[in-house]
């Protein structure tokens, strides 16, 4: 169990004043939890968790209605702004939603709306719930003026130049109106992956999940780093103010939906109007269903009353609106035994434990590894090795150690503590000012070396078939490759005595390192390692500077003129080819013939989440034609199709989808709407 985790079911509760006492531990845990979520962007317990301590409290505050007090986390929306920003008070509050963990629950809920509209026919709207951040836009005249975080629902944090940086977000309208947009900002998965990787490696603090990446993103006091994060926006409602007109020309929640898809808000597609609860039923299972596929994480669903006119008859709650439920999936879990906690040594030099468990099934795959990132993680979790840990699959992408049942200890578990030397070469690891990670600064380090290698070798680098980790080992240990550049001199009498290395496979290996001399710049400028650039970087800088000799020249000034290359990466770049040892290595690449300029065209081809992928679009896009559209699939990597298909991966719906949207949905196809499209596109650098 993590730190300050109530323990499971918690004391025996027996009568009145242990009822009382129960409530107070419960209402001051969960103000404790909420400050580390809602302020620190750092949750001291899972979602899971903390919904468990909500519902035992509001079950207890059910029993005894004497003890509900008004500040009670059951009674007001959490969270509170931080002092950092300006404040923003809402016009309307913005609230919280209720909660469904079950069908039944959902059915409840629809009883509940029925009985307040006796004889009235009730329609839903389905959509899904995005595990992001709820922010205000508003607009006046067609202009963005102002953007907030939703703080305690009645006031918020004015980050109005931190939304300016996502890109999907229009600063201008077609229509002069006045309006207030809300929706929720969110961070795609693999800008997540990228984002906590790029994290580690430079020794920070891994982000828990991508809504505490998104809201510690957005709550930044430089836009600059916000603009980096990759930050992306759904909305999902608007609030007219008196005398728009709108309220009375919008009857219903999916009219407003499209009204401001026209506008050009992004506005999820993958929502459904429903008559009945049956037909909400039967999208929330499909809505599961997606959840793995989606390029995004969902954490449930949101069931609304279509009827705005019914909206306004059920009213709210100080806490949640009466026409509104969360219908929330369960988290993929599995409890397993942790049988050791190994540590390695990464390509930049930084320690990690990671932990070694019995093989369980998670999320349709086994896994039986999670990295523990740090020391401090580990006593945070208070992780031993033998104990029962739950396992749980951060949004479906990465296993991680969130608990651990501290009830089922034996006593014979063991604390684990981090070398205090380099489990590689020896030398005394160090902890850097302001970094929670151990590192090993040692540049012979073995362990730093073959990481290295082999990440020069990695398909989004030099892309060297058959260079994995355990051949890398190898020939350094035979002495035959200490630095990339070694890979160029490679005979096929160097390769023939290493273990397991037919004739086939050593030509093969031979042909791709001799290939990787045709790659563009910019992978050879990732493989290379340099802190702080990244695939994306990498890309940005290859195409301004076109050659390596004139990165390398480039003053600082020049490298920060390049768009999203920010001061800690013309820095680490300076640092880089400033070394004489960085320069050799230049050179004797060069001398072996690999590629030093940038062969960008319309023909590069780039990785891209839609690599080898086969894609179909449909509707129209407002950005571009469809054949353009093909051609930037094709450039991505993908393959453009006509029709969809079982074998189809990836639907891209535009404006009027039609059937082949239909279709996909059936099929339980991935579908991406333009602006996610556009996400990936510039993801990729374009
Ligand atoms: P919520 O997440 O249950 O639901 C309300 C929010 O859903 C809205 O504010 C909005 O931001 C979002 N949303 C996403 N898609 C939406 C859509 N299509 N339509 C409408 N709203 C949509 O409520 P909350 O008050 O934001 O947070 C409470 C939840 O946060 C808890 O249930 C818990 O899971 C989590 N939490 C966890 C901790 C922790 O320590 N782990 C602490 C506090 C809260």
């Amino acid at each position: 169990m993590r730190d300050g985790a109530l323990g499971e079911g918690g004391m025996p509760v027996s009568n009145g004043d242990d009822v009382a006492r129960r409530i107070e531990e419960l209402r001051a845990a969960i103000r404790r939890y909420d400050y580390h979520y809602y302020v620190l962007d750092d949750p001291l317990v899972d979602d899971a968790e903390y919904d468990r301590c909500m519902r035992e409290l509001a079950e207890l505050e059910a029993a005894r209605p004497d003890l509900i007090a008004p500040d009670s986390p059951t009674q007001r929306v959490s969270g509170s702004p931080s002092d950092a920003f300006s404040k923003v008070i809402h016009r309307e509050p913005m609230l919280s939603l209720a909660n469904a963990f079950s069908e039944g629950e959902v059915r409840d809920f629809d009883r509940r709306v029925r009985a307040a509209l006796p004889g009235e026919e009730v329609e839903y709207v389905c959509e899904l719930k995005i595990d992001g951040l709820a922010v205000s836009l508003r607009y006046e005249d067609g202009r963005f003026v102002q953007g907030a975080t939703r703080g305690d629902g009645e006031q918020g944090e004015d980050i109005t130049q931190n939304l300016r940086t996502i890109r999907v977000l229009p600063l201008g309208l077609p229509e002069a109106v006045t309006v207030e947009v809300r929706g929720e900002a969110y961070m795609p998965k693999k800008v997540f992956l990228r984002v906590n990787r790029e994290r580690d490696e430079a020794g920070e603090p891994v982000f828990a999940n991508p809504r505490n990446a998104a809201a510690g993103s957005l709550r930044q006091l430089d836009p600059r780093v916000t603009a980096r994060r990759g930050l992306s926006l759904w909305v999902y409602a608007a609030v007219f103010g008196p005398g728009t007109g709108k309220a009375e020309a919008l009857r219903t929640h999916e009219e407003v939906l499209r009204w401001l898809d026209a506008l050009g808000f992004p506005v999820n597609p993958l929502r459904r109007v429903c008559r009945n609860v049956e037909e909400v039923l039967a999208f929330l299972a499909q809505g599961a269903e997606m959840r793995t596929k989606l390029p995004y994480e969902i954490d449930g669903m949101v069931v609304k009353v279509n009827d705005l006119g019914q909206q306004a008859r059920l009213g709210a709650t100080a806490k949640s609106p009466r026409w509104a439920v969360a219908y929330k999936f369960a988290a993929e879990q599995a409890e397993t035994r942790l049988l050791d906690i190994e540590v390695s040594v990464g390509r930049t030099g930084v320690v990690t434990p990671t932990a070694v468990f019995e093989p369980v099934s998670l999320a349709g795959t086994t896994v039986s590894r999670a990295s523990l990132h740090n020391e401090d993680l580990i006593r945070e979790r208070d992780i031993r090795i033998g104990d029962v840990v739950v396992v749980e699959k951060a949004g479906d992408i990465i296993p991680e150690v969130v608990r651990v049942r501290t009830d089922l200890r034996t006593g014979g578990e063991r604390t684990f503590a981090m070398p205090g030397h380099c489990p590689a070469c020896g030398s005394r690891l160090v902890r850097l000012e302001e970094e929670v990670a151990l590192r090993c600064l040692n540049p012979e380090c073995p362990a730093q070396i073959q990481e290295g290698i082999i990440h020069f070798a990695s398909r989004d680098a030099m892309n060297i078939e058959g260079l994995g980790e355990a051949i890398v080992g190898q020939l350094y240990r035979e002495g035959l490759v200490h630095s990339v550049a070694d890979l160029y001199e490679l005979r096929r009498e160097d390769l023939m005595p290493l273990e397991r290395m037919g004739e086939k496979s050593a030509d093969n290996l031979l042909q791709a390192i001799e290939r990787s001399k045709q790659n563009s710049l910019e992978r050879l400028l990732f493989g290379l390692g340099i802190r702080y650039i990244g695939e994306k970087a990498s890309r940005i800088l290859a195409a301004h500077f076109k050659t390596m000799d004139r990165l390398i020249e480039a003053s600082p000034e020049q490298l920060l003129e390049v768009p999203d290359i920010g001061e800690k990466m013309a820095e680490s770049i300076r640092a880089y080819f400033g070394q004489d040892s960085a320069r050799r290595l230049v050179e004797r690449l060069r001398e072996h013939g690999v590629n030093m300029a940038y062969l960008g065209s319309w023909e590069t081809r780039v990785e891209s989440r839609l690599s080898g992928k086969t894609v179909v679009l449909t509707g129209t896009l407002s950005s571009m034609g469809r054949k353009e559209a093909r051609e930037w699939v094709r450039r991505l990597g993908g393959n453009p199709a006509e029709s969809v298909s079982r074998r189809t991966d990836v639907v891209i719906a535009g404006e009027n989808p039609g059937s082949k949207l239909e279709k996909a949905l059936q099929l339980g196809i991935e579908v991406m709407d333009e602006s996610a499209f556009l996400a990936i596109l510039r993801e990729a650098g374009f």
